[in-house]
């Protein structure tokens, strides 16, 4: 129970009920078209890192490529220093040496250039899915950008409606008791945007239950703000 709480005071938190209602129904069809965009926005998203993650893929099969490639390069720089060199030596053993080292790297450079012809065989593969998943993605912004477009500009009424709505109630609150203000402004987030309710015969209009006989009878003298003892919101006695 709120005492001091006057008749115009009470007044003043109806008119402001009204005002919010009206912008909760607003609000409503806002949240709807808000999940409308987010599921598009989301959808771009997806295809952002289905692509993100595939060029990632073909960066790295590349690198691995390159990697390769300079093994290959490096490996045949040694073999021509080993050929000159092998032109040179004096010895039998020396020249076996040289022979097998050669050999080796030979082999290792074959077996690297069938491995960079796998990896070719992928990087092939690869840019097409990057190229396929980047017009995917192309065509899924064109199109959410245009359907989000649309949809703003459907709600361009609604937004304005709310936004007087919303002015409106600065107006009203101002004539509000901070504490009354505050206290109103609480229940509302708490019960579903309805803070205060009639009282109509003995039952509450917000929770439909009956008041006890003795808080009726307090709430009908009107000296006071009264709560209900079930929903917590703000009544007043409302003839009926
Ligand atoms: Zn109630």
């Amino acid at each position: 129970m709120l005492k001091n709480v006057t008749k115009e005071d009470v007044d003043v938190l109806v008119e402001l009920q009204e005002i919010e209602k009206g912008a909760n129904r607003i609000r409503k069809v806002l949240d709807g078209v808000e999940n409308e965009i987010s599921i598009r926005k989301k959808k771009r998203r997806d295809a952002e890192i289905e692509l993100k993650t595939l060029e990632a893929q073909l960066t790295e099969i590349r690198g691995q490529y390159k990697e390769f490639e300079n093994e290959v390069k490096d490996r045949d720089i040694r073999l021509k220093k080993s050929e000159e060199y092998l032109k040179n030596v004096k010895t039998n053993t020396e020249y076996q040496t040289l022979l097998r080292e050669i050999d080796d790297n030979r082999k290792r450079n074959s077996e690297a250039e069938s491995q960079m012809i796998d990896f070719l065989d992928q990087i092939e593969k690869k840019e097409k899915e990057v190229s396929e998943s980047q017009s995917r993605f192309n065509e899924i912004v064109e199109t959410t950008d245009r359907e989000i477009a649309e949809i703003e500009n459907n709600t361009v009424s609604e937004r304005k409606e709310l936004e007087i709505i919303t002015q409106k109630r600065n107006e009203v609150a101002i004539n509000v008791k901070p504490r009354l203000l505050d206290r109103f402004n609480k229940i509302l987030q708490q019960s579903a945007g309805i803070a205060i309710v009639p009282l109509t015969n003995t039952t509450c209009g917000g929770c439909f239950m009956n008041i006890p006989p003795q808080k009726f009878i307090e709430i009908q003298r009107g000296e006071s703000l009264n709560f209900c003892p079930q929903c917590h919101r703000m009544v007043y006695y409302k003839k009926s």
